[in-house]
């Protein structure tokens, strides 16, 4: 038994589809599951209807509008019969969505979120399911939601692992060919659905190969594998080949962000390998992640992230910054859902660079403001370099003012204004 996994990028329009449908005739793998993102920006597009459900009602027949044609002109391109059945099924899933938008009475934002991005996953597997039949692929649609138990910590739940593991030996048939949806899961309580976090499908394909104790899981991108940097920032990228579980957990940690972070301690743990491949060039190597040497071949890795915020912090009185002072710091950057990414103390100053995901800066800062002196720099770029030569970090800060800098034998770290 083998996992694939499809982003949205792979199946963002109809030739998508049956780009993936070449790519299962070219493995000609079966059993299989097979982990399906929400189609192209679809994700994005859902989040503007929450959006706009919360704050502009006006909006909000123009932003299901738009996800409504996206898929209808796929169904239309995949499915000249306008009345075959994969019609019926995504109009079901909209009026599904619409009815939830109408009746909902919660006001908790994580909760409606997820409600409503899911439909993102729903939609895309159903349609892909059907075009698989078509195609003759038999296939089964499975609901993840049933198997994948998580709590109710919306937007980023958590999963209860024993109780995944029992429903997916129990659901997963593993002789034929299964298509199911990333990044969801559901609460068991009241079995709402819940999110693993923005880009979590390739945990659910690592979720399902830990369960299943599959031969391996392949994850189809649009590059021809994990490269040491980044292409579209960087160019003179290189291929590699071979990555270990701890430097490719590293690299994810960092923000590598072709492979989510959550994604490889479950493979390692029972030494699946993980490939990354290109689906537009499927028979192509690509990368393994898997036992045996760090990095093949061994060149720096490169990662960048956009977008940080770096907080400064000195206590009002002069006095040092101590670990009284930490506990409190970190205690409200846990509270306000920051990523915290790098970290840095002097005797009097504490500094901070942090992932402004969930836009909560300002709450933030006007917090930390009551106990500390702070200075804070929105828009800054984090550098991490891994396995670095001191002419790269010389070529790397020419022209940008370096904010921040760590090192260690492995990592350098970068805040820089560019
Ligand atoms: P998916 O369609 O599965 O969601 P993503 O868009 O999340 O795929 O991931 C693929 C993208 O990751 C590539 O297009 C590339 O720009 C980006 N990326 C970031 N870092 C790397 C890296 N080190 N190697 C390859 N791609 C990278
Ligand atoms: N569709 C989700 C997202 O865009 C999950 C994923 O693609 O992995 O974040
Ligand atoms: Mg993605």
């Amino acid at each position: 038994m083998k996992v694939f996994k499809f982003g949205g990028a792979s199946v963002k329009d109809a030739a998508g589809v049956k780009n993936l449908v070449g790519v299962l005739r070219t493995t000609n793998e079966s059993p299989l599951v097979i982990v399906v993102s929400a189609m192209g920006k679809m994700t994005n597009a859902l989040e503007e209807v929450v959006k706009d459900y919360f704050s502009n009602q006006k909006e909000l027949k123009a932003s299901l509008s738009y996800v409504y044609d996206y898929h209808q002109e796929i169904l239309e391109q995949l499915f000249p019969n306008k009345s075959h059945e994969a019609y019926k099924e995504v109009n079901l899933r909209f009026e599904e969505l619409k009815e939830f938008l109408k009746s909902n009475k919660s006001k908790y934002h994580a909760f409606v979120y997820d409600q409503v991005v899911s439909f993102g996953e729903l939609i895309s597997t159903a349609i892909i399911s059907h075009y698989l039949s078509e195609e003759n692929i038999k296939n089964t649609w499975l609901d993840i939601r049933q198997c994948i138990a998580t709590n109710d910590y919306y937007r980023s739940a958590k999963v209860d692992w024993e109780t995944t593991q029992k429903r997916i030996s129990e659901k997963v048939n593993t002789n034929e060919i299964t298509i199911t949806q990333g990044f969801l899961g559901a609460e068991q309580d009241n079995n709402f659905t819940t999110t693993l976090g923005r880009e979590g499908s390739d945990y659910t394909a690592a979720i399902l190969a830990y369960c299943l104790n599959a031969e391996s899981v392949t994850i189809w991108k649009d590059v021809p594998g994990v490269l040491n940097a980044d292409p579209r920032h960087f160019t003179d990228t290189t291929l590699l080949e071979h990555i270990s579980y701890r430097e490719a957990i590293e690299l994810a940690f960092y923000g590598a962000s072709v492979i989510h972070p959550k994604t490889l301690q479950p493979l390692q743990r029972k030494e699946i390998p993980l490939f990354v491949k290109s689906f537009m060039n499927p028979e192509n190597t690509g990368t393994c992640v898997g036992k045996g040497v760090t990095l093949s071949p061994m060149v720096s890795c490169f990662i960048l992230k956009k977008n940080q915020v770096l907080i400064s912090l000195s206590s009002l009185d002069f006095s040092f910054m101590m670990e009284e002072n930490f506990s409190e710091v970190f205690d409200l950057l846990h509270r306000f859902k920051m990523k915290v990414e790098m970290i840095q103390n002097s005797a009097i100053s504490f500094s901070v660079c942090v992932d402004n995901k969930y836009n909560n800066l300002e709450s933030l800062i006007n917090k930390l403001k009551s106990n500390f002196k702070v200075e804070y720099n929105e828009g800054v770029t984090l550098y991490t370099v891994r396995h670095s030569q001191p002419n790269e970090i010389k070529a790397l800060t020419q022209n940008k003012k370096v904010l921040l800098k760590q090192e260690s034998s492995e990592t350098v770290q970068l805040v820089v204004q560019e």
